[in-house]
Parts: C-alpha cells; sequence; structure tokens
C-alpha cells in the first residue's frame, strides 16, 4: 500500500519498516465541496467501481462542484482530511520484510481492518461532503481493474505557484512569504534576502499550504486576505496537522480587528500590521525564529 510504498521511498528498508512498526498512518486533505452552489447528482454518474453498494444508495447524496461568489467560483471551500491507517502484524510485516508487492500486503492489513485511502476518500463522496473529481485530483487515476491503492507517485498535483530553492549550503533558514498582492512579496523579499534568509513565495492559501506540506520551511510569513484560502484557513489546516502543527507563522493583517487575534488564537506566534515597517519585519522574524531554537 501506498504507506508502505512511501517509507520504503524514503529509504527506510525493509526490515526496519516490519520490526518497528505496529501500524502505519497516512493523510491527505480533500477540498471541501461548497454548500451554497454544489448540485446533487445521481450516484450512476460515477464511474461503475466507485459507486455506493445498493445497501448504502437511500443515504448517499453523490454531489458536484459549480462555483459562487461564497467560494470564488472554486466549488469548494475549506479542507477535509482522509486518513489511511494500516495496522501491522507479524504476518504483515513478515511479509513487507520479504519485499511482498503491495497488493498482497494490503490484502492481509485488510483483514486486520486496514481502509486504503480510496475507500475512506469514497465514503466522503457519497456523503456528499468532497466530489469524484476532487479525490480523484488528490490520489491519481482509479480504474475499475485497478483496485489497489495507489502508490504516492500516482499522485497528480497542479504545479505550485512558486517552489522552493534547494537546501543553502549555508543552512540559512527558510522563509515563506505568502501574499496575493506581488508587490508585497517582492517587498518582504528583499528585505528579508538582504538579512541573509532564503525566500520562497506563494500567492494564495492553498499553494502556501503545498508548499509547507513538501517540507523544508523554517518559518511562514501569512498574508490574512487571501483568495482560494485565506490565512486563517491556512492556520487552521496547518495546526490540524502533526508535522505543521508547530510551524512559526507571523501574519500580516491590513489593520487592527478581530482578524489578528483570531490567528493568534490559532496558534501564530506574532503579527504585523500592513504598512509593514522594514526593520520591525526583520526583527520579528529574528525574535520568531530564535524563540524556536531554545
Ligand atoms: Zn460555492
Amino acid at each position: 500500500p501506498s504507506t508502505v510504498v512511501r517509507l520504503r521511498d524514503m529509504g527506510i528498508d525493509a526490515f526496519k519498516v516490519a520490526s518497528v512498526l505496529k501500524g502505519v498512518v497516512a493523510q491527505r486533505l480533500l477540498r471541501r465541496i461548497c454548500d451554497a452552489c454544489a448540485e446533487e447528482v445521481s450516484a450512476d454518474s460515477l464511474p461503475a467501481a466507485m459507486r455506493p453498494p445498493a445497501r448504502h444508495r437511500s443515504t448517499v447524496r453523490i454531489r458536484r462542484a459549480v462555483g459562487c461568489r461564497q467560494c470564488n467560483g472554486r466549488g469548494y471551500r475549506g479542507r477535509l482530511p482522509i486518513f489511511e491507517i494500516m495496522p501491522v502484524d507479524e504476518t504483515v510485516a513478515r511479509l513487507i520484510d520479504g519485499g511482498a508487492l503491495p497488493d498482497a500486503i494490503g490484502a492481509a492489513a485488510r483483514k486486520l481492518g486496514f481502509r486504503p485511502l480510496w475507500d475512506t476518500g469514497l465514503e466522503r463522496v457519497w456523503d456528499g461532503v468532497t466530489s469524484i473529481e476532487e479525490l480523484t485530483r488528490v490520489l491519481g487515476g482509479h480504474s475499475a481493474e485497478d483496485t489497489a491503492p495507489p502508490s504516492v507517485g500516482a499522485r497528480r498535483d497542479a504545479e505550485p505557484a512558486a517552489v522552493l530553492p534547494a537546501p543553502a549550503a549555508s543552512g540559512a533558514p527558510r522563509i515563506l512569504v505568502a501574499d496575493d498582492d506581488a508587490q508585497m512579496r517582492r517587498l518582504i523579499r528583499g528585505v528579508l534576502q538582504r538579512e541573509g534568509f532564503e525566500v520562497a513565495e506563494a500567492a494564495d492559501g492553498l499553494d502556501a499550504l503545498e508548499l509547507v506540506e513538501r517540507g523544508g520551511v523554517d518559518l511562514l510569513i501569512l498574508d490574512l486576505d487571501m483568495p482560494r484560502l485565506d490565512g486563517l484557513g491556512v492556520l487552521e489546516e496547518l495546526r490540524a496537522q502533526m508535522r505543521t502543527a508547530t510551524l512559526p507563522v507571523i501574519v500580516l493583517t491590513a489593520q487592527h480587528g478581530d482578524a489578528e487575534e483570531k490567528a493568534l488564537d490559532l496558534g501564530a506566534q506574532d503579527y504585523l500590521t500592513k504598512p509593514v515597517q522594514t526593520r520591525s519585519l526583520t526583527a520579528r522574524v529574528r525574535a520568531v525564529l530564535k524563540r524556536i531554537n531554545t
């Protein structure tokens, strides 16, 4: 299954996978369908292999994303995590250890209650909280013949707006600047680069999440007012995931108000009010980085 394939990709050898694990967890984020504009469609519109069993038909509500003003025409608002938990007992461990095919490992784990991401994801599609298009986008292609959970390599993602620079030999902290205002990003980037930081940029909340989830970001400077997913939404997503729960975040706001308080409640370390004073920007960045390094 995908989780084991991923551990192998990380260079953890099969023996270690088998000997140290009681279970393996994978997580993906799906976009939540916008309730204001979602359109109900027939279960028969799903590919045959993805239709709900007949006994579930009465409770099923398949929906399609449309787009309205409330969701900025995207058809989705907010995100929804799905999990895959693969229990590992001696039999499964032996299969992993022996280099068995993912299908065989998955079949053995299913007897222990293993449910692949596709299964849990499809249930959310049947609940109508996300769409089959979104599930397919996040997990990659899935056909009737292909019943094995896809490996992580099968995931197809849109190209991010920006790509993080490769780790610098200097080991300079890497800062991601998320703001829909290109001029603001350029200004902040210039200031921080002069101070010796590495800087990457994201033009909206979803791109920011995407880049953070790829790893290598030491600090996020986050504008609150952004399209697709606003800053508070980004903070909520970050704090909900173990891997990013403690990422330091400095919030940018246009004015004093409720939003910055909410951001601090959601675990932002600090905030800056626009227009940004370059000296206080570098001071706050240094202070936050110092706090996490001590
Ligand atoms: Zn909508």
